[in-house]
């Protein structure tokens, strides 16, 4: 493991590893814009992340495209930029285990920093797109049940069989079904497949993501909580990363404090980022 000797400097050191531009289908955010928010919060290094779903290929868009925009653009921007921080190269894979060869060959047609694995579409019976759109108050109880069911197994599948460095969002239906739809259903009654989750985070040596992304209805809300977070600490977990998720530019960096506090509660005392795709440790 390396240690990043930029975080022995004395101004603290800040990576923001989770971020979108408008080279996503879902944000609309200028990339000179993000660059020069994470400049003025004081950003150290940030990776760009946009989507590649499988999802969306199966409804027949080029998905394959947009990246090839996001990797020149953020390759440009790293250049215009390089005296002001350090800008990194990255994508985020959802449902990557519905074509794993197709995400493996994008994964390995450029020269990424980073890779982010997702899932943000489960496929049920009553549910056939991201269940970011759907409304989980149409749902019976068992309806929901089978969906949560379904989403930890397929996370605990991309966690075991995926080509990622971060694993994103754990508990992400969390912030729809009780964020938004204030159901108040108990997530953690599925603590088994969240351990066996992060256990094989832990095995093939990945990071976890603390994902601090900020909307109207999950202000304050982290992805994943303190509970998932003080389990994955007693498993022997110590590769987190720490990302906006931001879509829009003034979300850079969003509730860092917050969340680096809670970490610090928990015994977490380092983070890391990726260059390359190797991991680099830095004391927070
Ligand atoms: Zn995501
Ligand atoms: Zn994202």
């Amino acid at each position: 493991m390396n240690f990043d000797c930029k975080s022995l400097k004395t101004k603290k050191f800040v990576a923001d590893m989770h971020t979108h531009t408008d080279s996503s289908p879902d944000c609309s955010c200028d990339i000179d814009d993000l660059c020069k928010a994470q400049i003025n919060k004081g950003t150290s290094v940030f990776a760009i992340t946009d989507h590649f779903n499988m999802d969306a290929k199966d409804s027949g868009e080029d998905i394959d495209a947009p990246i090839v925009s996001s990797f020149k653009k953020a390759t440009e921007a790293a250049e215009k930029y390089k005296d002001k921080i350090e800008i990194l190269r990255g994508i985020e894979v959802g449902e990557g285990i519905w074509y794993k060869d197709v995400a493996e060959k994008m994964i390995g047609r450029f020269d990424f920093d980073v890779v982010i694995g997702s899932v943000h579409t489960v496929i049920t019976e009553e549910i056939k797109g991201p269940y970011s759109m759907f409304d989980f108050s149409t749902l019976s109880s068992e309806e929901l049940e089978r969906f949560v069911v379904k989403y930890f197994d397929d996370l605990l599948n991309t966690a075991n069989q995926c080509d990622y460095d971060i694993l994103a969002h754990l508990n992400c239906p969390e912030r729809y079904v009780n964020g938004k739809y204030k159901i108040g259903y108990d997530f953690m009654k599925h603590e088994e497949i969240i351990r066996e989750i992060l256990k094989t985070v832990i095995r093939r040596d990945k990071a976890l993501e603390l994902n601090t992304s900020n909307n109207s209805f999950c202000k304050g809300f982290f992805m994943p909580d303190a509970k998932i977070l003080s389990i994955y600490h007693d498993l022997g977990g110590s590769l987190l990363t720490i990302g906006s998720d931001a879509h829009f530019a003034e979300n850079a960096c969003i509730a860092f404090d917050q969340a680096e506090e809670i970490l610090h509660s928990l015994g977490f005392s380092t983070l890391c980022c990726f260059r390359k795709r190797k991991a680099f440790l830095y004391n927070f």
